[in-house]
Order: structure tokens, then sequence, then C-alpha cells
């Protein structure tokens, strides 16, 4: 039996199945994707690939050009389309587009540049996975109201996304419109800022967006992410239709650009809304989207906001510092009257405030007799002060991930256990 445990190990890193195909930099697209024989382009790898297939990118920098797109002036016109994954998997074999273990690939997208919208990884068909590789550099070419993507969910359901971290380019990260039960986990987006379209303002460049167009696209969550420093919002959950859940992230300086610059709206996390337009286009039911055990530190504008949302949110274990505002609550009268009023039917719980920008703006635009608040240190009257955490040293939020890419265990922000704050159970879990 002993004997047998080096090679089990072997297959537990570095499975290589028949039907598995790899592409490397340095390869060749007139191989057969094999080990030894790896395809240069993904595209080519793509197309070879059947349910199933784990494609594994080795190690270097891949820098597609226009050649390379695979669906040009898809989307409706709308988009060049560089990889597009239109096959459906199943539960059972799924397709994957992964980073060889241990080995970094970087997809550069900087050479890109059609007068088009770019997508980076059209989701369109079931059961995709991605998982650990880094995408950069993606373009704007247009100057009037644009935006690009580095990960499109535009129709694919039960897909992955993991260990993917967008940054370094002028495109959303994560992007939904469509799709149920897609898992965005442990992924990183930032310095991502549009400074070509707008008049430079980067007013759509968020971390990660969802904005589901369909009652039908629940399930999906978005977890164990971080976003800073995108130029518009860190997570954005404006135009959405069904119940997205985002839990265990972190959002932090976004409304800049790389270089602290102030550009678009800054808010952490946008939790919900449909605009201000005389006549706002809302479901018939109203999503209650679920924000849990985050954190959102400072942040242009907003940490956590309801963003003129037509209904109730969750908000649950959140922790804000030192945004302008740190929970601004802020409802829509209904869809007929673009007035603001205090937040109606939330429900916070186990909320902790410190330091807002603005003063008293732990959380404002809350209507305490229409919201349930329960256990929040703002609301249960509980000032906090710099002793009852262990650490607020935000420099902490960019430490490494672990080895199986779930977050850092950090002390920034979080209570001491004889804070009365934590005995209550407030704070993040
Ligand atoms: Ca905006
Ligand atoms: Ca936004």
């Amino acid at each position: 039996m002993k004997r047998l445990l080096p090679l089990i190990a072997f297959m537990a890193t570095v499975p290589a199945l028949a039907g598995d195909l790899y592409v490397s930099p340095t390869g060749n697209d007139t191989g057969d994707g094999q080990l030894n024989t790896p395809f240069r382009t993904i595209g080519a790898a793509i197309e070879k690939a059947t349910p199933g297939t784990v494609i594994y990118l080795r190690e270097g920098i891949y820098r597609p050009n226009t050649a390379d797109i695979m669906q040009p002036n898809g989307e409706g016109g709308n988009y060049d389309c560089v990889y597009y994954l239109d096959k459906d998997g199943s539960s059972e074999l799924p397709f994957t587009i992964a980073g060889y273990p241990g080995e970094k690939a970087v997809i550069d997208l900087s050479g890109i540049k059609t007068g088009r919208r770019i997508i980076g990884f059209d989701m369109k068909g079931d059961h995709w996975h991605l998982k650990n590789f880094d995408i950069v550099g993606i373009q704007v070419t247009q100057t009037g109201h644009t935006q690009s993507i580095n990960v499109a969910l535009f129709g694919g359901s039960n897909c992955r996304i993991e260990q993917v971290n967008m940054h370094d380019g002028m495109g959303i990260g994560v992007y939904a419109t469509k799709g149920h039960d897609n898992l965005v986990l442990n992924c990183d987006a930032y310095n991502n800022y549009d400074p070509v379209s707008e008049d430079a303002r980067g007013g759509n460049c968020d971390g990660f967006g969802f904005h589901l167009k369909d009652t039908g696209a629940t399930g999906n969550v978005i977890s164990g992410c971080r976003a800073w420093r995108n130029s518009d919002d860190g997570f954005d959950l404006i135009n959405n239709y069904a119940p997205v859940t985002i839990e265990n992230c972190w959002a932090w300086e976004n409304g800049y650009d790389a270089d602290m610059n102030s550009r678009g709206d800054g808010t952490g996390i946008k939790s919900g809304g449909f605009g201000m337009k005389p006549q706002a286009k809302a479901p018939e039911e109203i999503p209650r989207n679920i924000i849990r055990n985050c954190l959102a530190y400072a942040n242009k504008n907003q940490g956590i906001y309801a963003n003129h949302h037509l209904g109730g949110l969750d908000f649950e274990s959140n922790t804000a510092y030192r945004n302008r505002r740190n929970f601004n609550m802020v409802c829509r009268k209904s869809a007929d009257e673009a007035i603001d009023v205090d937040g109606y039917r939330h429900r916070l719980t186990n909320n902790i405030s410190f330091e807002p920008g603005d003063k008293n703006a732990d959380c404002v635009n809350i209507d305490k007799n229409r919201s349930i608040l329960t256990n929040n240190n703002f609301s249960a009257g509980i000032n906090l002060t710099a002793s009852d955490f262990e650490s607020l040293d935000a420099s902490q939020l960019l430490m490494p991930r672990k080895a199986d890419g779930s977050l850092p265990e950090i002390t920034f922000l979080r209570l001491k256990p004889e804070s009365e704050a934590a005995k209550a159970g407030m704070g993040r879990k």
C-alpha cells in the first residue's frame, strides 16, 4: 500500500486524463494539444474540447490578437468575443479551462483593439469552469457609451469562475445578465479603469456586476472575492431581477483608479436599485439580494448601498469603515415615483460601522419603522473605538490568498473578543 502513495499524490495534483488538452504560449496549433505538444492558442483547445475536457494553460503570457477572436461581431453585433464558450457540459462532464497546477498563466488582451466592445470569455454554455489564471489589459476603443468585459455570464448556467484575477485593464471583471446557479469564487478584480469612453470618467468599470434580466436566474453567488481600485464600483447589482448573494467579499478604494485619482461612482457594494428614470423598469417581485459577512473600506462614496432599491435587502454581519457613508439604505418610493425615501423593508443584522467619512454617516437614510434592525452597533447604541479592533492596518487586505484560493486570515477590523460588540455577536464571522 505504501508504495502507491506517491503515485496517488501525483495524480491528485496533476491529473492527466485522456481527452485533456494543453496550451502553452510556446506551443503550436498544428499539434494535437497534448502535454508535450501543446496548442499555442486557447481558442484551438476550446474548439477541440468535448464535455469533460480540462484545458490546461501552461505557464506564461498569452497574447491573443485580432485573428484569434473566436466570435467577431457577436452578441448581436455589440461585442467581439475573444473566447466563445457556447458548448454545454454537464454536472458529470463539465468543461474546464485551468492554469496548470503550480504555474501562472496570464492572458494579456491589450493587443485587441477592434473599435468594438470586447469580451474576454463569453460564457454562453452550461457547466464551464474557469480556474487559476489572470486576465489583464482588456481595451476600450470607443468614446461614447460603452464597456468591455473580462468574463461575461451571458447565458451559461452552473458555471464556476474560481481564482481568476482580472486587473489592470479597461473592462469590468465579471458581468452577468443571464444564467442561474453560477458561482464566482475567490476572484480578485482591481485597477480596472476605462479612460476612453464617456469623458474618461470610468463610470462603467465595476469589479463584479450582476444585472440579471430574468426573474428565473436564481442561485447566483459571489463568494470570497476582492474588489479594489475599480473606477466605478466594487460590486454592483443595479437592474438585477433575480436575488444574488454576495458573501465573504471585500471592497475597498473603489471610485478611484490605480493611482487613487477620483473617477466614477465609488461604491463598495451597490446592492440593488433600478435607477431613477421617471418610470423604473423593474420586476413585479423585487429581489431581496443578500449581502453577508462582507467588508467595505475607504470607498469614495458609499460603503454598502441600497442604491434607491424598490424594496428590502438583507445585510448581515458586514463591516464598514471609513467610507464616506458606511451604510446608505436609501430606497425609491415606487416604480412610478422617482423620489428618494428612507430605506424600507431592509433587514440589517449584526452589522458594524466604524468612523464613516461624513459625520453621523454610520447608517443613513433608513426608515427604522419599516425596516428590521437587529443587533447592529449603530442601532444598539454601541459606540466603537479603535481599541475594539485587533488591527486597523488596511494593508492586510492585500495579503496573499491561501493555497486553496480562499481569503487570507486577517485581523484588520476584527473585533477583539472582549469588545462589547463581539460579545453581542456583531461583526464578521
Ligand atoms: Ca456608474
Ligand atoms: Ca457601477
